[in-house]
């Protein structure tokens, strides 16, 4: 693989000013005093502008699951692009988005068989938060608008989004957000739960938090609750035994939409096509992005019980039953590219061989618990983290040096705060496990 990569690419790419891009989510005057710039990517690897072959220990942001460049899904974008470059989704259509979404359909557990495509998780988030308030309304109850979130979780950048999401940096810039939501609270719980290999035995209790929301604020006002099964972009929390299980309880007997934000663990992150599956739990909704076309072209999708399609469609039939969409919803390329990745996940049997990892990535991750300054180890599938004790009065900064250093040691790894979050592409060998940890050991025991 590392022969893939091609050199040459390092001399092309260097750009020759970093000042005009405003980068997203990254300290910008740090960055572009020492920027970590990538050129190519073949598999498990990026090339870097000096020309190194950098170990992708967090699959890009959680996306590239089929690891990078990965030859079917690039010759069915090349093929498309020269195919189908756009076709308008609002009142035409074309024939792969149905495709896909039939595609989609069929992986996902129960009657989840309705599929609106949009371009990112946090659009599916905010869509899912629309469809939730529209379906109570479109059967008469108007009144159910509160949105349920829960401490700590991520749900993307959107208003909506960052409203049900709890991570407080994501929100305490932006004014008062969406009126009408309230939090569970979060599921972490390092005094009874440290250390655990997957699911924590401690904290379904928590679930019930659902009820208390729904003894204060009636449950007849509430529309829809969400959550990622496993928390991940604040440090991977799996879901305490049977936490999940009472969620879909509660709500069921409320009439309360359930939504699993699974933009993160659908498509083969828990070695299954989705969370849902994995916890034999049939949410009402489903949000996907990243893994749905293993990040080579932006995509986002809800996938909805039958029930709710169905309560939109009536009324006189030339009149649109759903006020939402955005203008590449389904776009050509990504269709083709999801199917492209759906099809790689079936034939080289990529769930499965998850399933066969996790155990190794557990006992290679668990393996760190006695380095300095770690607190807690934690995992599900392949994802897993490792948290370590903030430097005194500079939280964030240990995990920052860290990183950095990991990335001159040739391993991008990705960070919250004070704690690692791995999450290597789906493709990963015990070799690839093995420099992770080794690396991340090295880097702990040298400079922590
Ligand atoms: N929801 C969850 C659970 C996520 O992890 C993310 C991104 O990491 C999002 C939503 C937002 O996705 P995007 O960055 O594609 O908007």
């Amino acid at each position: 693989m590392l022969d893939e990569l091609n050199p040459d690419e390092a001399q092309l790419g260097a750009p020759n000013d970093l000042q005009s891009f405003w980068q997203p989510f990254t300290p910008n005057r740090q960055f572009k005093s020492r920027p970590r710039l990538v050129v190519s990517a073949k598999g498990m690897h990026y090339r870097s502008h000096d020309g190194r072959a950098i170990l992708d220990s967090s699959a890009g942001l959680w996306c590239a699951n089929l690891g990078h460049c990965h030859p079917k899904v690039v010759e069915a974008v090349q093929r498309g692009v020269a195919t189908l470059d756009f076709a308008p989704s609002f009142q035409f259509g074309h024939n792969k988005v149905f495709e896909l979404a039939s595609r989609v359909a069929d992986a996902m557990p129960g009657d989840l068989n309705r599929v609106f495509f949009c371009n990112s998780g946090s659009e599916a988030v905010d869509t899912a938060l629309k469809i939730a308030i529209a379906y109570h309304r479109a059967r008469g109850e108007g009144q159910r608008y509160r949105l349920i979130g829960r401490e700590r979780a991520y749900h993307g950048v959107g208003f909506g989004g960052i409203s049900v999401g709890g991570m407080v940096a994501n929100r305490r810039t932006f004014g008062p957000m969406l009126p009408g939501v309230d939090h569970l609270r979060h599921t972490l719980d390092l005094e009874r739960n440290a250390f655990s290999r997957g699911q924590p035995q401690h904290g379904r209790e928590l679930a019930d938090d659902l009820e208390r929301l729904c003894a204060l604020h009636d449950p007849s006002t509430i529309a829809a609750v969400i959550v990622e099964p496993v928390a991940g972009s604040v440090g991977v929390y799996p879901p305490p035994v049977g936490y999940l299980e009472r969620l879909r309880e509660i709500s069921e007997k409320h009439g309360i939409l359930l939504i699993f934000d699974e933009v993160i663990t659908a498509w083969g992150r828990l070695g299954y096509a989705s969370a849902a599956e994995r916890f034999g739990i049939v949410p009402d909704m489903i949000t996907m992005a990243k893994g749905l076309t293993s990040a080579h072209v932006p995509m986002g999708a809800v996938v909805c019980r039958d029930g709710i399609y169905e309560a939109f469609m009536k009324g006189p039939e030339h009149v649109i039953e759903l006020f939402h969409g955005y203008t590449y919803s389904g776009h050509p390329l990504a269709a083709v590219a999801g199917l492209a990745t759906i099809e790689a996940y079936k034939e080289e049997g990529i769930f499965e061989r998850v399933r066969e990892l996790e155990p190794y990535f557990e006992d290679a991750l668990h393996s760190c618990r006695d380095l300095p300054h770690v607190i807690d180890v934690r995992n599900l599938g392949l994802m897993g983290a490792i948290e370590l004790e903030p430097l005194p009065g500079q939280p964030g900064k240990r995990g920052f040096d860290l990183m950095i250093e990991c990335y001159e040691r040739g391993l991008m790894t990705r960070i919250a705060m004070d704690t690692f979050e791995f999450s290597p592409p789906l493709i990963c060998e015990r070799t690839h496990i093995d420099q992770i940890f080794d690396t991340v050991g090295a880097v702990l025991r040298e400079r922590a």
